[in-house]
């Protein structure tokens, strides 16, 4: 039983308030009406950008404290690599495959109960520090100049919005790299062609013309005045991804994920951002549109072996037939397949990360080894 208890939660939660779609959205409600409390300023004389900011701002505390995990339900979701049907109950939005540790799905729900990252000060420092080079590079057409700054955009970015990206990327180094070329490559497409930049600038242009209701925070964005701009970044994200299928940038993602599920994880940013701001029905209509609605399925009790992640000595939940588990306390692959080794140190259990044959202990920091030479 014990086991059973910790896997699937002790919460009982009854099926019609769980895994529904319409749980996201009453959770955006009760976001803004938090904000209301929260938030004692006059935003009368705001600009939308001020509002949109200081609304992005806070809904990392705000999310924080109104997330229910929903551990009793699934994200109905097949591997693409293996075809096994996912089993187990992921802890973040990245949904990897149970049986060989591919990327499988993004669940859009649980993005949603996360806490919302913001990058800080740190952050902002950094920008402000290379502003002045990549006003320069984009003058000039310079765009390995701009692809360098935006690497370090990133990768001070992921450093320090580690939810907001792949547990992976938290002590997997050569992932971490691959994810911020990945990004900083992106980013350096859409910058250099024109026809993107049209398309953000009427983004911008369309955002200015948002009409509210209410007073903020309690305000709405209207329908008629949001779906322009919706189908605006639809085109552009169109468009962004046959420049990045050409330029051989979608094979550079750091989990090979298919096409359609990175283009879902970029629809899912969007969506959050905005998710707070619409009515009931107009959330309804952009999560479907988008692709983020996803199925979920009540989640049955399966015998599971526990296995010792190498990178992190936490627990790792095996199914029976797994090979390669990602843990998601480090994010670190470990290779099931093969048994556990014992530290020849301390006799701590230690299931070795894929293609490694040496790990430091995750126990007593010694140096293990998987095979007895
Ligand atoms: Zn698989
Ligand atoms: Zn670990
Ligand atoms: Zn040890």
């Amino acid at each position: 039983m014990g086991i059973f208890k910790k896997l699937f939660g002790a919460r009982d939660g009854s099926e019609s308030q769980t895994g529904s779609l319409g749980d996201v959205i009453k959770q955006a409600q009760e976001m803004q009406k938090q904000f209301a409390q929260q938030t004692q300023t006059d935003w009368s004389q705001a600009t939308t950008s001020e509002v949109m900011a200081q609304a992005t701002a806070n809904m990392e505390a705000l999310t924080g404290e109104t997330a229910a995990p929903r551990t009793s339900f699934v994200k109905k979701t097949t591997c693409h690599t293996c075809g096994a049907a996912k089993t187990l109950a992921p802890k973040t939005a990245y949904v990897y495959c149970d049986f060989c540790g591919s990327l499988t799905d993004y669940d859009f729900q649980k993005a949603c109960e996360m806490p919302m990252q913001m990058p800080g000060p740190a952050y902002e420092a950094l920008i402000h520090e290379t502003n002045a080079d990549a006003q320069l590079a984009r003058q000039t057409s310079d765009q390995e100049a701009f692809l360098a700054i935006q690497r370090r955009l990133f990768d001070r970015w992921v450093e320090l919005c580690p939810n907001a990206v792949s547990p992976r990327a938290k002590s997997d180094p050569e992932y971490r790299q691959q994810l911020v070329e990945y990004m900083a490559q992106t980013a350096t497409i859409n910058e250099f062609d024109p026809t993107y930049q049209q398309y953000a600038a009427l983004v911008k242009q369309q955002t200015m013309q948002i009409q509210w209701t209410g007073t903020f925070p309690k305000m709405q964005c209207s329908g008629e005045t949001f779906w322009p701009l919706y189908q605006t970044v639809k085109d552009q994200l169109a468009h962004s991804y046959g420049l990045l299928r050409s330029a051989g940038i979608l094979d550079m993602h750091p989990d090979q994920a298919p096409e359609s599920l990175q283009q879902r994880m970029t629809w899912s940013m969007f969506c959050q951002g905005w998710l707070p701001t619409l009515g009931p029905e107009d959330s309804q209509r952009m999560i479907e549109d988008a692709g983020l609605k996803g199925e979920y399925t009540k989640l049955e009790p399966v015998e599971t072996t526990t296995r010792k992640c190498g990178g992190c000595g936490g627990d790792l939940q095996m199914l029976p037939g797994a090979k390669v588990i990602v843990c998601e306390g480090c994010g670190t692959r470990i290779d099931v397949a093969e048994p556990e080794v014992n530290c020849r140190n301390c006799a701590g259990a230690i299931s070795f990360p894929v293609g490694k044959n040496r790990v430091q202990c995750p126990y007593c920091k010694a140096e293990a080894q998987r095979m007895e030479w």
